[in-house]
């Protein structure tokens, strides 16, 4: 029988503790693989759920959630590793329902290596604005933490975009 997959602790309310749970009660371990079973995958592989008020790659949702918005294609590092020692053929597989963040790359970032936590969270941790320009001062920073099976994530959020979303008051 799988493994299924847990969260240890939500440590602060992220605002994606819901969907990370709903994606958590619907996954296995596989390996490293946090496997989202839940759903159907589409003809491509990729799993979708509905969050928001629409369908949404599951892997996409776990990128926003764990590591910081998402800039550009999501990419499975897990797929690319083992499509590339031969053991995947490239189409639909496992590892396109997989949402480990350890395991997905933003393409957009120009990183070909394995994504590790760290390197993730560094990587993360290295830019100075948000995506919308605002400097990740520490006034303007909420810093996100959460473990999920024993590792810390850590995500920052800009108070200024929440502002502009009008999810602060002030
Ligand atoms: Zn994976
Ligand atoms: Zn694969
Ligand atoms: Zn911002």
């Amino acid at each position: 029988m799988a493994e299924r997959l847990t969260i240890e602790a939500a440590l602060i309310d992220t605002g994606y503790n819901e969907i990370i749970a709903r994606l958590t009660a619907g996954s296995e371990v596989v390996g490293d693989c946090w496997i989202f079973t839940a759903n159907g995958a589409d003809r491509a592989g990729y799993v979708r759920t509905h969050y928001e008020g629409r369908d949404q790659y599951v892997h996409r949702i776990a990128y926003r959630a764990l590591i910081g918005p998402v800039e550009g294609t999501v990419d499975h590092q897990c797929h690319n590793e083992a499509a590339a020692a031969g053991l995947c053929d490239g189409s639909a597989c496992a590892h396109r329902r997989c949402w480990n963040p350890a395991h997905l790359i933003d393409r957009s970032q120009g990183d070909n290596t394995l994504a590790s936590p760290t390197s993730v969270a560094g990587r993360n941790a290295r830019k100075t604005h948000c995506k919308n320009g605002h400097e990740f001062t520490p006034e303007n920073t909420d810093v996100l933490t959460q473990t999920i099976r024993g590792r810390l994530y850590t995500r920052r959020r800009c108070r200024q975009c929440r502002r502009d979303r009008g999810e602060l008051s002030r």
